[in-house]
């Protein structure tokens, strides 16, 4: 993607000759640029990110799983978020959690888990920057959490609001989960999408191809690592 600032000071052709010879001095600032400081000013637009889905994505799918004794990691997840640390992404978790809307688990009970999951991450080196849930369900048992929602994925409300608190930029940023529905941010913003799937998918259910397959997080891994070697390269030919 080219960068937004630089696109738009030269869209802004207009017949003001003010405007006009700012364009020319900003065209020259930008040029003047060295690589590292373009990668600098592309950051002060917002961190870049790592969206997480949570069961089945960084630990193996449970029935309706609010217990850590029953909390256990996916091949290759810990060390996987350790190196998208180290790449510079931030790491953020949502959640669809309708099993509080069933009435399988509390939200405290849920809260209990996730409050251990950051400590367990974090003694193995692993910073969790946020983590957001939904505990809702259009026909939940429990009324004070029956709504038709926009937090629970598809929907992309708490993304938004991830990005929004967290100031993330979206085009660096990648989203990863085990099901389509995890990754409907691609289709409203920059963010690329990665299922981690060990199913044959079609090009239609991807979106036409939109969406990067992996079958574990070791491939995850190299496909980020590939993509950030890639997006240096476009830089570098800016
Ligand atoms: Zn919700």
């Amino acid at each position: 993607m080219k960068d937004g600032t630089a696109a738009k000071c030269h869209g802004k052709e207009t017949g003001n000759n003010e405007i006009v010879n700012n364009e020319i001095v900003n065209n020259e600032i930008m040029e003047a640029e060295s690589m590292e400081n373009k990668i600098i000013y592309r950051n002060k637009r917002g961190c870049k990110a790592v969206f997480l889905d949570r069961d089945g994505t960084i630990n193996v799918e449970k029935h309706y799983l609010y217990k850590t004794e029953q909390f256990e990691y996916r091949d290759g997840a810990v060390e996987g978020m350790r190196a998208l640390e180290t790449m510079g992404f931030s790491l953020v978790v949502i959640t669809n959690q309708s099993g509080i809307a069933r009435g399988y688990y509390t939200e405290k009970a849920y809260k209990k888990l996730e409050q251990w999951m950051i400590k367990d991450l974090a003694q193995r080196g692993v910073t969790i920057e946020k983590v957001y849930y939904c505990p809702h369900l259009p026909d939940a048992l429990l009324p004070e959490y029956r709504k038709d929602c926009r937090c629970r994925k598809p929907g992309t409300g708490l993304f938004w609001q991830a990005c929004k608190e967290l100031v993330v930029d979206m085009d660096s940023s990648f989203v990863v989960g085990d099901r389509m529905r995890d990754l409907c941010i691609c289709q409203e913003s920059g963010v690329r999408g990665i299922l981690m799937t060990k199913k044959t998918v079609t090009k239609e259910e991807l979106w036409g191809g939109d969406i990067f397959v992996c079958s574990d997080w070791y491939q995850v891994i190299e496909r980020i690592r590939q993509q950030c070697r890639n997006r240096e390269l476009e830089w570098k030919a800016d």
